[in-house]
């Protein structure tokens, strides 16, 4: 039953909902803009319950629909006749049939038994030109019981035109405590696991959500942590072929990687390594495990670290930075993680580098 209360963060955003529900002065058209993950869908499915409820009631700070009245039961249950989700026949855009056929002839129909008619708009950067265009006519001359809400990961791909009749509310990254209580207090995850899901899901609750249910990110963590820590042994070709494993895409999506590596692992690899060398070089300097973020890899974090300089764990740090530019500047990625990885080697374990 999701509420106002439950939307992590994002103050500027609740305020200006709250403000309009209050004030009862409510636009015929928004935008929320943010990345995928980032709970555009959830943050408009509640405003639209408040919007159609029948009787909102103040609750933990917020106005908030009353979750219990026939509007609020159908909403609950996707079922409300006046709260409607754009879809599109075709995957890859939202084409001007869609729009016409779903909004534009619609719109003129009054609510069916709700104050408000409320369009959800999913992925509308997908919205071609001429979508915009039948859009735009409607935009220009709203029935007065009208709200769209239009959400997008790409606000760039609108029409100037379109923008400036919308309110467009941004959806700004979380604050990883917030995220990490999140995970803690209503997903049952455990501390450190909850950490780590909040400080590499840099602010997209989505993705700390895929990351603290999802076993690909836990095990391609521990085998990374492990193939580092098995440089010293093993000859770089070894570790090449470990890493080609250990970055496969899934079967479906081979066909699209990018030389046999997905996108997806690749990310989480170099952000693993990241992590786990920033790790390093707060160990060392306070010889205090709570401010790590691989608490459960203390043992191995604490033999590098008796044996490396700051200054050589802050090459390695840079030395991925430049591997990361380098591979997203499309440059031959296997080369440039093989150099990264040999580079790495030698800072941990040639013995002339101890200090
Ligand atoms: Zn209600």
């Amino acid at each position: 039953m999701a509420d106002f209360s439950e939307i992590i963060d994002q103050g500027q955003l609740k305020e200006h909902m709250q403000n309009a529900l209050l004030a009862d002065k409510i636009s015929h058209a928004y935008i929320i803009s943010g990345e995928v993950g980032s709970g555009k869908e959830f943050v408009a499915r509640i405003f639209a319950k408040a919007l159609q409820c029948e009787s909102r009631e103040e609750r933990d700070g917020y106005t908030e629909a009353c979750n219990t009245c026939p509007s609020c039961i159908k909403a609950l249950n996707d079922s409300h006749p006046d709260i409607i989700t754009i879809t599109h026949e075709k995957p890859g855009s939202i084409g001007v049939d869609d729009i016409r056929q779903k909004l534009r002839d619609d719109v003129v129909i009054k609510p069916y038994e709700s104050k408000h008619k409320v369009y959800i708009i999913p992925e509308g950067e997908k919205m071609t030109p001429a979508a915009q265009n039948a859009l735009l006519k409607t935009l220009e001359e709203p029935p007065s019981y009208i709200v769209i809400i239009i959400l997008t990961s790409n606000i760039n791909a609108f029409l100037q035109t379109i923008i400036s009749r919308c309110i467009v509310l941004p959806m700004k990254p979380a604050q990883d405590d917030s995220i990490k209580k999140y995970l803690m207090e209503e997903c049952q995850v455990v501390d450190y696991k909850a950490m780590l899901c909040a400080s590499f899901a840099r602010g997209n609750v989505g993705k700390a959500l895929e990351l603290a249910s999802n076993e690909r990110f836990e095990n391609l963590k521990d085998s990374t942590i492990d193939l580092i820590s098995k440089l010293e042994r093993l000859e770089i070709h070894d570790i090449m072929d470990r890493l080609h494993a250990l970055l496969a895409p899934l079967e479906e999506e081979a066909k699209t990687a990018k030389k046999g590596i997905d996108p997806k692992n690749f990310e989480d690899f170099m952000d693993i390594l990241i992590f786990l060398f920033r790790d390093m070089l707060v160990y060392k300097a306070t010889e205090n495990p709570d401010h790590l973020i691989f608490t459960d890899k203390l043992s191995y974090i604490r033999s590098v670290t008796v044996n490396i300089s700051y200054e050589k764990l802050n090459e390695i740090i840079k030395t991925m930075d430049q591997a990361r530019n380098r591979i997203n500047s499309n440059v031959n990625i296997d080369l440039v993680l093989e150099l990264m990885l040999i580079a790495i080697k030698g800072y941990i374990y040639d013995k002339s580098n101890r200090r």
